[in-house]
């Protein structure tokens, strides 16, 4: 691309177009991106950057790849897009049979929506009306972890962290919410109950007014990105039966094997009543999201006042979506993705941890396919991204992270690629 015509695009970018989290009077510097293909990102201005943040924790067999762009073309040939009310089709079928397949034991029912923060909320409406259902329409409320996140919707922003969530700014039309301590206990220390404490007290005192707790199970994910030990959520799920109260995991960052496990809370041997998917569901390719029940929430929302679950997007299961979904689905059986996981694992432990001992360092952290280094102080995010491009890397910090969760499609020398630009950039911090 010749220089005046980035500069023309750029310029209107900037002045006319939000990102995300953006100021229109402020707007930080962007990179145009022309082509994209496996873990490389290629810019306008020649620059080709290994991909760290696999397009926030979407993208797992690489971009641009043939046989996830052959099922959109051929499904394109087909129809890209019907309405799903009255109407349905195979993608859709397809892929619901597989999520019920592959997913925890007990969850039967799927629902198709747009994006991750919209699958929340579909899990939080079909949480209320499942007691509205019950005639117990007084437990409309949801508990939910400090330090979580859970999406950007107003729905789904009420049972962010009330603090980094930014609560304040839309208090008069927030949906009150209630929150419990995050686990204290990291994923590899040994268990303590005491961290349970705050939970079981805020289930004993407020349950009559809860649909529901709601969890990133193991990640906690924009909220820091802090794994938390198995035995929190097998107690939380315990808890949550002891005092009638759903049990939602979000698995929109972890589903599809980020932490070494197929889905997250499968490291604690349990099933939620309530699960959702985004992101990686697609393999990265197009917005669709998920929310999977149970038979009794399903019939019981079924059997109520409305007599159906009342939700329904334009683009409901998209066909296009639920066609790259199957392959990418089908890619990822097709191959012992879990060793892949693990070795991912093995690397980046064997060459993140000793950053550890760096002076901006306060910690460093791997679980899975995901590796995070927490400084002491904040990064400050335009020139930290800079210093990256320079060693050849897309990674976005933010706050006091600097943390990649690759494609696993991430060879050993490219990995590398991204832990040394890593400890380089932060050990010059
Ligand atoms: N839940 C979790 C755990 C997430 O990580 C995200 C995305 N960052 C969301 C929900 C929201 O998904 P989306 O951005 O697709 O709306």
């Amino acid at each position: 691309m010749n220089k005046d015509t980035l500069q023309s695009l750029l310029q209107f970018d900037k002045e006319h177009i939000w990102h995300p989290y953006s100021s229109m009077t402020n707007p930080q510097p962007m990179q145009l991106v022309e082509s994209a293909a496996g873990v490389y990102i290629h810019l306008a201005t020649g620059e080709k950057l290994i991909d760290g943040m696999a397009s926030w924790w979407s993208v797992i067999h690489g971009y641009n790849h043939p046989e996830l762009n052959q099922a959109l073309v051929e499904q394109t040939e087909k129809m890209a897009h019907v309405m799903f009310g009255g109407l349905t089709h195979e993608p859709a079928i397809k892929l619901c049979q597989k999520l019920v397949e592959l997913s925890p034991e007990g969850l039967t029912k799927v629902f198709l929506s747009d994006s991750g923060s919209v699958s929340v909320d579909v899990a939080m409406k079909m949480a209320i009306q499942y007691w509205q259902a019950k005639n117990k329409p007084s437990k409309h409320q949801f508990l939910s972890l400090r330090n979580g996140y859970h999406g950007d919707t107003l729905g789904s922003m009420s049972v962010c962290d009330p603090v980094t969530g930014m609560h304040h700014l839309f208090a008069d039309v927030m949906m009150q919410q209630h929150f419990t301590e995050s686990p204290s206990v990291k994923f590899s220390e040994v268990f303590d109950e005491a961290c349970l404490e705050d939970l079981k007290a805020k289930l004993e005192t407020l349950h009559e007014s809860l649909a529901a707790l709601i969890v990133e199970p193991i990640v906690q994910g924009a909220g820091g990105m802090k794994f938390y030990h198995p035995d929190y959520l097998k107690a939380a799920r315990e808890l949550c039966d002891q005092y009638d109260v759903l049990l939602i995991t979000d698995e929109i960052a972890t589903g599809f094997g980020r932490t070494g496990e197929l889905f997250a809370c499968q490291h604690a041997g349990i099933a939620p009543d309530i699960m959702t998917l985004g992101k990686t569901l697609t393999g990265g390719y197009i917005t669709l999201a998920a929310t999977l029940t149970t038979d009794e929430v399903a019939d019981t929302i079924s059997n109520g006042e409305a007599g159906c679950f009342m939700h329904g997007p334009t683009f409901m299961a998209n066909p296009l979506a639920c066609a790259v979904a199957n392959k990418h689905i089908e890619l990822l059986q097709s191959f012992d993705w879990q060793s892949k996981v693990k070795s991912i694992e093995t690397q980046l432990k064997s060459e993140l941890l000793e950053a550890a001992s760096y002076s901006a360092v306060a910690d460093v952290r791997i679980l899975g396919a995901i590796g995070v280094i927490e400084l002491h102080q904040s990064v400050d995010m335009p020139s930290i991204t800079q210093s990256f491009i320079e060693q050849g890397v897309w990674l976005r910090p933010f706050g006091k992270l600097v943390y990649i969760m690759p494609p696993y499609s991430i060879t050993e020398t490219e990995l590398s690629t991204l832990t040394s630009a890593m400890k380089t950039v932060v050990k010059a911090l």
